[in-house]
């Protein structure tokens, strides 16, 4: 097979990481073609020096011009785009066949559907672009034909139950339901009372997976596993009662499909996101990859209890938000955004995060927002409305 190119949108994260190990193993395959980073130019520099891209994009300007003078005392001739339309260019490259897209929360939108509106073949990590526009995104990657591979490992894993013709964007043949698995945070098994006292630095602690900040935050108030109950309604097509939760702390079943005959089928392994990121860069074959090995016998146990949505209400809001309305979702995604934030510098509680983005979505429930504009204007109001509950 030729080799094919790759650009990473947000390649200096968690997942962009993991995606260069991958890639790394493979490099008869892929070639990494370009990067792009927020402010981290010092892991984008290694990266460069590691990897040899063609072209990367920061999107701070000031970062931007610091990387162009390190990459010229290096002898390192590296274009360096810079800013949003440098992102944009990164995301539609004509030289790039695959697009993997790893950029955190809504600035991933716009570079994320330049991609799919391309027809790259788009591995999808960001599921907040997907949450916050999900009626248009689906629509942009059917009319361009593209194939969406989805990243993120509960996705991955429905993904690979399904027969290899599956395209994402149409519903799954004879499946009746699926059940998406949540590992519970650090705090599943922690006495209600307890919760209003979780430090920024204990929910960023997360017990099976390495991830970025905002992640580990949202899989701790089980807005994670909302977001992702959102992204697979879009993806597989399902509607909202044919998508379960189901929590288990051991993060070995990654997600299960049950079929019309009352057959399951669910995907097992390590909590590693190299197994999701191989597995969209092969499709519909499998790569051999070094990531942790699963040892059944050392995991002992596989245990599965409801989720309490009474003391994690983020998860309930989630699943409001996706039964009551189109827009909601994109109400939903900024709002969490801002609780984060503000819980991360210890403006808010952890308990306080899902009032805040009960709040906003309820003051703004009614409205409605179908084209890009009116999506990116709703973002907007949002996030101003909860940053002024605040
Ligand atoms: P991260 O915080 O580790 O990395 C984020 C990346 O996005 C960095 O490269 C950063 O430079 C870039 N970025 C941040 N803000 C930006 C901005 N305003 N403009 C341009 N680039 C910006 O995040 P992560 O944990 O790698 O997660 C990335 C995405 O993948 C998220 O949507 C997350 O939900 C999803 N995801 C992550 C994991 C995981 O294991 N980390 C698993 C499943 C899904
Ligand atoms: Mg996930």
């Amino acid at each position: 097979m030729a080799s094919q190119n790759i650009a990473i949108l947000g390649a200096t994260g968690s997942v962009g990481r993991n995606a260069l190990a991958v890639i790394a193993q493979h490099p008869e395959q892929f070639r990494v073609f370009a990067l792009t980073a927020n402010v981290s130019i010092e892991t984008l520099l290694a990266q460069c020096i590691s990897y040899q891209p063609a072209v990367v994009a920061v999107r701070q300007r000031s970062a931007a011009a610091k990387l162009r003078s390190w990459l010229s005392a290096a002898q390192l001739n590296i274009e360096v785009l810079e800013g949003e339309a440098g992102l944009l260019q990164v995301a539609t490259l004509a030289e790039c066949q695959i697009v993997i897209a790893a950029i955190i929360g809504s600035a991933g939108l716009l570079p994320t559907l330049a991609a799919a509106k391309q027809g790259k073949r788009l591995l999808l990590a960001n599921k907040e672009a997907l949450v916050m526009a999900g009626p248009l995104f689906m629509q942009t990657i059917n009319q361009a034909n593209t194939q969406l591979l989805p990243l993120d490992s509960e996705h991955n894993a429905i993904f690979q139950c399904l027969p290899t013709t599956y395209q994402c964007g149409t519903p799954p043949e004879q499946v009746a339901k699926i059940s998406l698995t949540v590992s519970g945070g650090p705090f599943w098994d922690w006495p209600a009372t307890e919760l209003c006292r979780i430090t920024p630095a204990q929910a960023v602690k997360h017990p099976n997976w390495q991830m970025g900040q905002k992640i580990s935050i949202d899989s701790a108030t089980f807005m994670n596993k909302g977001l992702e109950v959102i992204e697979a309604s879009y993806l597989f097509q399902l509607a909202p009662s044919q998508i379960e939760v189901l929590l288990h702390p051991q993060s070995i079943i990654h997600s299960l499909v049950h079929f019309v005959d009352q057959s399951w089928l669910a995907q097992l392994g390590a909590p590693d996101m190299c197994i999701p990121i191989a597995y969209g860069l092969s499709w519909p074959q499998r790569l051999p990859i070094q990531a942790k090995p699963l040892d059944l016998l050392a995991v002992a146990k596989l245990e599965f209890f409801q989720p309490d949505r009474n003391k994690f209400p983020c998860l309930k809001l989630a699943e409001q938000a996706l039964v009551e309305g189109k827009s909601l979702p994109t109400i939903l995604n900024a709002s969490n955004e801002i609780a984060v934030q503000a819980f991360l510098q210890q403006q808010i509680t952890f308990v306080q995060i899902p009032v805040l983005i009960e709040k906003v979505m309820q003051q703004l429930a009614g409205l409605a927002a179908n084209t890009l504009e009116e999506i990116l204007a709703l973002d907007q109001r949002a996030r101003q409305l909860a940053l002024t509950l605040l």
